[in-house]
C-alpha cells in the first residue's frame, strides 16, 4: 500500500523548505511525492506568456530566464552535484524559451500554449525535488504527469480520463514503488491522448494527488501546505481562526468551492469515492495534528465549523413583474449563461420570482449581461422584464457546517452578527443540504462578514479542537 504525498508551492521554494519535505518523505510508507511549482512561478509564467503574446519577447524572455535561474540556484543549494537534474533543468529552460519566443511571434498566446508554457513550474520543481531527495540518499526520480494523467482538451481546465489515468498511474508508478524508489510526479498537468500538455485548473496539484491515490489506491493522501489543516477561517482575514480536526467530504467541498484557497474545489471528488481519507498537514509543523477529511465524520458538537468567501465576483439580477408568467424563463437564462461559458456560483430567487440573482465572476459579467439582454429582447421591449442589472465588486460569503442540518435559527444568528456589524446584505441562497448558508455583500464588506461570523460561532464549546 501506498501513500501520496502532496507538497504545495510554498513547501518548495527554499532550501529549508526542501530539507523538511526530504525528513517528511523519509519517514512515509511507500511513498509516492505529487509536487506543485515552487511559490510563485506558474503566476510568473503566465504573465510572461501574456507579455510575449504583445509581441515583447524581450520582456517575456527575460523573465523566463530570471525563472530558470532561480531554480538553478534553488538546485545547487540542495543537491550541487546532481548533474542529472542541472541537465533536465536546462533542457526544460531552453524548450520553454521556444515556446515563449514562438508566441511572441505570432502575438497570439492560446490556451494550449499557455499550458505548455505553464507546465515548465511543476516539470522543473519534480527535478529540483527529486534531486533534494537523492542529496538525502533517498532514490527518487522526477515523473511527468503528462505520462499518467489523461485529459481531455480544455485547455486551462481539462478534465482527467479517469480510468485510463487509473490504469496508467498504477502501470507507471506501483513497480517504480515496489522496488522502493520513491517517484516525484508533477502535480497540475496532464496530457490528451495524443501527447499534447494540458493543466487541470489552478490549484489543481491537489487534484493530481486524489486522483493518484485513487487510482493506486492508496492508504492516505497527505496534502502538506504552509498552514495546520483546514482553518475556521482564512488566517489571513481571521487572526483567531483555528485548525479544523475533522471535516467531513460535503463540508470540504463547499469549503473550497467557496474561497477556501488550502484545498483544490474538486480535489476531494477522487479520494471520496474511493473511500481515501485525505490529510491537510503543514510542512513546517509536521507534528501538528492537521485535518482529516473523510466521507462521514461523527458530530462534534458544532454548528457553523467555517466561514469562507470570495471576492472578485458580479451579481446580476433579471427583474421583472411579469416574468413568473413566461414558461421554462429560469431555464432560458441559464441556457445563456452555459452559451457563454460562464461558470455560476449562487443564485438565488424569490418566490414571488420577481428577479433571479446570478452570482458570476466580475470579469465576465458584462459579457453576460449583453447576452441575456440579446436572449431577452422581445421580453425587455414588452417590459415582461424591466431590466439586467449588474452589481460588482461583490463577494460571496460562506458559513459552512453539517451541525447546521435541523437546527433551528442558525440563519437569525448569521445575520444577526452581519446586522449589528452594519453589514449589508445583498441577496441570499442556502443549499437544500442545509450544510451552508452564502450570501451576496460588497467586496468592502467582505472582510468584516467573515469576522463578523466567526467571532458569532466562534463561542460555540465544541467548534473545533486542534489535535
Ligand atoms: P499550497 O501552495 O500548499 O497549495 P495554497 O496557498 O494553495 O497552498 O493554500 C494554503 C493557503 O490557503 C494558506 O496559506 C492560507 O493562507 C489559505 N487559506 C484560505 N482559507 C483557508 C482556510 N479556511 N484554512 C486554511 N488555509 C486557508
Ligand atoms: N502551480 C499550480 C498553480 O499555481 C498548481 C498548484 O499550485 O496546485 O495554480
Ligand atoms: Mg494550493
Amino acid at each position: 500500500m501506498t501513500t501520496v504525498l502532496k507538497f504545495g508551492g510554498t513547501s518548495l521554494a527554499t532550501p529549508d523548505a526542501l530539507e523538511r519535505v526530504a525528513r517528511i518523505v523519509r519517514g512515509g510508507r511507500a511513498p509516492v511525492v505529487v509536487v506543485s511549482a515552487k511559490a510563485g512561478t506558474t503566476n510568473a509564467l503566465i504573465a510572461a506568456s501574456r507579455t510575449a503574446a504583445t509581441g515583447d519577447v524581450v520582456t517575456a524572455e527575460t523573465a523566463m530566464t530570471r525563472l530558470a535561474a532561480s531554480h538553478d540556484e534553488l538546485l545547487r543549494k540542495v543537491a550541487r552535484k546532481d548533474g542529472d537534474a542541472a541537465a533536465a533543468l536546462e533542457e526544460l529552460a531552453q524548450r520553454t524559451k521556444a515556446l515563449v519566443r514562438s508566441v511572441a511571434i505570432l502575438h497570439e498566446c492560446s490556451p494550449r500554449s499557455q499550458d505548455a508554457i505553464a507546465s515548465y513550474g511543476e516539470l522543473a520543481s519534480a527535478e529540483v525535488v527529486a534531486a533534494t531527495l537523492r542529496a538525502h540518499g533517498i532514490d527518487a526520480l522526477a515523473v511527468p504527469a503528462t505520462g499518467i494523467v489523461v485529459t481531455d482538451d480544455a485547455f486551462g481546465n481539462a478534465a482527467p480520463v479517469f480510468e485510463e489515468t487509473y490504469v496508467r498511474a498504477r502501470a507507471v508508478l506501483l513497480p517504480l514503488v515496489t522496488r522502493g524508489r520513491v517517484p516525484v510526479v508533477t502535480g497540475f498537468i496532464g496530457a490528451t491522448r495524443d501527447g499534447v500538455t494540458t493543466t487541470l485548473g489552478r490549484g489543481a496539484s491537489d487534484y493530481t494527488a486524489a486522483i493518484l491515490a485513487a487510482g493506486l489506491r492508496a492508504d492516505e493522501c497527505l496534502i502538506y501546505t504552509d498552514v495546520s489543516g483546514v482553518m475556521s477561517a482564512d488566517p489571513r482575514i481571521v487572526a483567531e481562526a483555528r485548525p479544523l480536526a475533522r471535516l467531513s467530504y460535503a463540508e470540504a467541498a463547499e469549503l473550497s468551492h467557496f474561497g477556501a484557497k488550502v484545498l483544490h474545489p474538486r480535489a476531494v471528488l477522487p479520494a471520496i469515492e474511493a473511500g481515501i481519507p485525505v490529510r491537510i498537514l503543514n510542512t513546517f509543523a509536521p507534528d501538528d495534528a492537521g485535518t482529516t477529511i473523510t466521507g462521514q465524520t461523527a458530530s462534534d458538537g458544532s454548528i457553523v465549523k467555517a466561514t469562507t468567501s470570495l471576492g472578485g465576483l458580479g451579481l446580476l439580477t433579471v427583474a421583472g413583474a411579469e416574468m413568473s408568467g413566461i414558461p421554462g424563463f429560469a431555464a432560458k437564462v441559464f441556457d445563456t449563461t452555459a452559451a457563454e461559458e460562464v461558470s455560476v456560483l449562487m443564485i438565488s430567487q424569490a418566490s414571488s420570482e420577481n428577479s433571479i440573482c446570478i452570482v458570476v465572476p466580475a470579469d465576465t459579467a458584462e459579457r453576460l449581461k449583453a447576452a441575456l439582454e440579446r436572449m431577452l429582447a422581445k421580453e425587455l421591449a414588452y417590459h415582461d422584464v424591466e431590466r439586467v442589472t449588474v452589481e460588482r465588486p461583490i463577494a460571496v460569503v460562506a458559513a459552512v457546517g453539517e451541525g447546521m442540518r435541523g437546527t433551528p435559527g442558525v440563519a437569525a444568528r448569521v445575520f444577526g452578527a452581519l446586522g449589528r456589524e452594519g453589514v449589508n446584505v445583498i441577496a441570499i441562497a442556502q443549499g437544500s443540504s442545509e450544510r451552508n448558508i452564502s450570501f451576496c455583500v460588497g467586496e468592502a464588506d467582505q472582510v468584516r462578514a467573515v469576522r463578523a461570523i466567526h467571532q458569532e460561532f466562534a463561542r460555540e464549546p465544541a467548534t473545533v479542537r486542534a489535535g
